[in-house]
């Protein structure tokens, strides 16, 4: 008899798909000639048309239209030169006209993919590319805010967000773990930021991910009962909820229990998935054409004309990096996240040809520097002229690569070039033979016995004598000089 197979043998697969809205960077609304700026007083951003008036009319802002499209091509996407807006009808306090306007049947861009380079992997990998399907992204307005807020047992609805454009892109349920997701959406947000149609802020609310994640077990086609995630602002939380929801659904479904359709929120205190609501209460939103707006003809010349302003995207950018400076494929991901830090990195280079040591110290001290502050590249106060400058100090021998760490961080700190700092503070590095030889002999004359111990054959002191050195130089002498003097002079005695 084969043996029975029980739910603790299973090795299930992430199913996870993802929805974001990204709030396209126009300086009015989509439908009004209202303000968009972040953070007005309630309510001083609304007119008639944007608070549901009756009777006014919407009208197509341009830029909107425009921004959708480019993303659109960015993301590789079919642009539909025939698309319509609909009703997306359901009622809550922050929505006035009862309805939302949105795409339904007849979206602007489908059929699109993104390609995320994703870290090394525990098979030795060296880091590799996926292509990640876009279903479709439309564009829509947004809804108001409510608050809850203050001492009064009462809540209050701001409409200035009420008609602010959206663009929603849907990906296809393409993603198999996490770690995908977040490259995924990381990915994405690169490029909304390079097209300058997003400022891709989570916190503020400009960038919103949903996923919907389901689990199958490793070889099965159909997918299983899948839940949605609502109410996430940061890529950390993003991350959390997922990995929370699957671990939950595995949980499950290992007890022989079984998912049910719904939509969850994330609670950020408790870190925890609840729901929200059931596929019972899933709303039908009874969408209809909207009858305001001529549907949408886009001729071919706009669409060739906005092709042309496309700038370099991350993922050529990505490819360029590698291929043109031979650096590993997440050196480049990791460099061309933003535009402006592709070009601070090209800026040092030109200076500095050397790309692995500039994309090295950028990813390790510089990123640091930045994530430690919570800066962006546009606020670091050493121009690429004087990194490149720190950069030749060490290659010509001024100063170790140790001493240089230290330097840089003042030079973060205060601005000034590395050359001032260095023969300010006296950190020039020693390799004079005479003057390492005096520092050699003092540390093998203040350790008799370890010497003793090294002729006996213990050569793996020889690290405690270069450190000893290197700490009586206060890190100043050349560390390549000081070990050959030493293993010399070491030797010698061995005799
Ligand atoms: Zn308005």
């Amino acid at each position: 008899m084969p043996p029975v197979e029980t739910k603790q043998d299973i090795q299930y697969e992430a199913v996870i798909g993802l929805e974001v809205h990204a709030q396209l960077k126009t300086a009015s609304k989509i439908f009004c000639g209202c303000s968009t700026k972040f953070g007005a007083a309630s309510n001083s951003q609304t007119c008639p048309i944007c608070l549901g008036m009756p009777g006014v009319l919407p009208v197509l802002n341009r830029r909107v239209l425009e921004m959708a499209v480019k993303t659109g091509l960015a993301l590789h996407c079919k642009i539909s030169p025939y698309s319509r807006f609909a009703r997306k009808n359901y009622f809550y306090p922050d929505l006035p006209k009862g309805y939302q306007i949105s795409q339904y049947e007849l979206p602007l861009c489908e059929h699109g993919y993104l390609e995320v380079a994703l870290p090394a992997g525990q098979a030795g990998e060296s880091g590799r590319i996926k292509r990640i399907g876009i279903r479709r992204a439309h564009m829509e307005e947004d809804a108001g805010k409510n608050l809850h807020e203050g001492l009064e047992a009462a809540s209050h609805v701001d409409l200035n967000r009420a008609g602010v454009p959206l663009l929603e892109i849907v990906s296809e349920p393409d993603i198999r773990s996490v770690d995908e997701a977040v490259a995924y959406l990381k990915a994405l947000r690169a490029v909304l930021v390079y097209l300058d149609v997003c400022d891709g802020n989570m916190e503020e609310g400009s960038l919103r991910c949903e996923p919907n994640l389901s689990l199958r077990p490793v070889g099965q086609k159909e997918f299983g009962t899948r839940v949605e995630l609502k109410n996430i602002n940061s890529f950390r939380f993003v991350q959390k909820a997922m990995e929370y929801e699957l671990r939950r659904q595995e949980k499950l479904l290992r007890e022989g229990g079984r998912v049910v359709q719904e939509t969850r929120l994330w609670n950020t205190e408790k870190e925890i998935t609840v729901v929200m609501r059931g596929k019972e209460e899933a709303h039908d939103y009874r969408y209809f054409p909207e009858p305001d707006l001529v549907p949408l003809m886009i001729p071919a010349d706009l669409i060739n004309e906005i092709r042309k302003t496309l700038p370099e995207l991350p993922d050529a950018k990505r490819e360029r990096f590698a291929r043109e400076y031979g650096i590993p494929v997440y050196d480049a991901e990791v460099l061309t996240t933003s535009r402006d830090l592709a070009h601070y990195f090209e800026a040092c280079v030109a200076m500095y040809p050397q790309p692995k040591t500039i994309s090295n110290w950028i990813m390790t001290e510089l990123l640091r520097e930045l994530n430690n502050r919570g800066q962006e590249i546009a606020d670091c106060p050493i121009p690429p002229e004087r990194f490149a400058g720190l950069l030749k100090l060490i290659e010509d021998g001024t100063i170790s690569g140790k001493i240089a760490k230290a330097v840089f961080e003042e030079m973060y700190r205060t601005g000034r070039p590395a050359g001032e700092i260095v023969k300010e503070k006296g950190l020039v590095q020693i390799s004079d033979a005479g003057a390492i030889e005096t520092l050699v002999d003092d540390v093998l004359g203040a350790h008799p016995n370890e010497r003793e111990s090294y002729r006996q054959g213990k050569t793996q002191l020889l690290g405690f004598f270069v450190g000893q050195v290197m700490k009586r130089s206060q890190g100043k002498a050349n560390p390549g000089k000081v070990n050959e003097l030493l293993k010399k002079k070491l030797g010698e005695e061995k005799k």
